[in-house]
């Protein structure tokens, strides 16, 4: 199949190629996202592939649906950056990586909670200026606190068990229950009983509708005083500039995202010589109990190479007209 490769980085094509050479497809990259104003390099493309930040909405589907494409190869499994109903109506199929490594996401969610918890990335700059001093540094036992889980997917039930192997209480709101994480021990509660039991509330859920801004004014309100929030999934189940309240008024004690509402113009970019125009993301950057990486939590070998195989066994199965597993469907 010919493929409109966006949002490609030189490890997106590391990957890419390496998996390709089982596949034969043939692949265009471009380092640019789809949107109204590159669709053009999709023109003759029976397919394109896009990742998190790419703009899939009514309009790009329409234009793309004319100029032939009939797959949106989506290379992560979020796909709330495209317009599904809109893409059946124009017959395109969608297809995405459900699951790739749920390990690499629960292991950075754990990480950034144990940066901030340790204050790891204050005491990595103050050993490096030789000032050895412990204040400020205190941080507080894993064991015994309680872990708010909120979505127990496949990440979520990774967190779990490593939460488990911590010693923490681990409680869970989820619109289904997973078995695996009853077994676990895990209580499901309520929402508001979450925010209020929890020292760390860490999220796992898809981003839709129901679930945008989930972490807002009112359900802070409800947590713990120097709560711990956690953000690897998608950045608008957080309203930032509710956040932003949150930890200057100390009822949040720490925050650790790897998403942003609005990354998608920041994101995996280098914008060091940039003006940062984004006062939200800007004002975020300035507490010293706030650790922000930049949607790097899928991102290990394992979980490249994943994807580059399954986003590869999409299309050839669409190609050769096998059923589509990993079709995104409309309910
Ligand atoms: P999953 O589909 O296995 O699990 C999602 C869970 O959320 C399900 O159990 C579902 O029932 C639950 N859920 C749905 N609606 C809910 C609601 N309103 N409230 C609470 N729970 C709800 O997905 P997954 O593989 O565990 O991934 C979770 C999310 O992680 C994805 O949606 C994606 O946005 C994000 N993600 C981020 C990265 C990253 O690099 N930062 C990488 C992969 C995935």
């Amino acid at each position: 199949m010919k493929i409109a490769f966006f949002s490609t980085k030189p490890y997106d094509r590391k990957f890419f190629d390496l998996a390709n050479k089982e596949y034969g497809h043939e692949i265009t990259y471009y380092e640019g996202k789809l949107r109204r104003e590159t669709l053009k390099l999709a023109e003759g493309y029976d397919c394109a592939c896009v990742f998190v930040n790419d703009q899939v909405d009514a309009s790009v589907l329409i234009a793309l649906a004319a100029q032939g494409t009939r797959l949106v190869a989506l290379r992560c499994a979020g796909f709330n950056n495209v317009d599904i109903v809109s893409a059946k109506e124009l017959g395109i199929n969608v297809v995405r990586v459900p699951a790739y490594s749920p390990y690499a996401v629960a292991e950075h969610t754990v990480g950034l909670m144990l940066a901030l918890n340790r204050k790891v990335y204050w005491a990595h700059s103050r050993v490096r200026e030789g000032n050895f001093s412990l204040d400020g540094l205190l941080g507080f036992d894993m064991r015994g606190r309680t872990a708010g889980i909120i979505g127990t997917g496949k990440i979520g039930e990774c967190v779990i068990r490593i939460l488990n192997g911590f010693g923490c209480k681990v409680i869970a709101y989820d619109k289904f229950k997973n078995p695996a994480c009853e077994e676990l021990g895990v209580e499901y509660v309520e929402l508001d009983e979450l925010f209020a039991q929890s020292d760390i509330v860490s999220l796992h859920c898809p981003l839709f509708k129901e679930t945008h801004h989930l972490i807002n004014n009112d359900s802070i309100a409800k947590m713990k005083k120097g709560v711990m929030i956690i953000n690897t999934s998608r950045g608008a189940l957080i309203d930032s500039k509710a956040a932003i309240e949150g930890l200057k008024s100390e009822k949040i004690g720490y925050l650790g995202i790897d998403v942003y509402e609005e990354e998608g113009r920041i994101f995996f970019e280098d914008k060091t010589f940039e003006i940062l125009t984004d006062d939200v993301f800007a004002r975020l950057t300035t507490f010293p109990n706030v650790v922000i990486t930049g949607h790097q939590a899928y991102f290990t070998q394992e979980a490249v190479a994943a994807i580059a195989k399954t986003t590869l066994e999409n299309i050839s199965a669409y190609e050769n007209g096998d059923e589509l597993v990993n079709a995104v469907k409309v309910d």
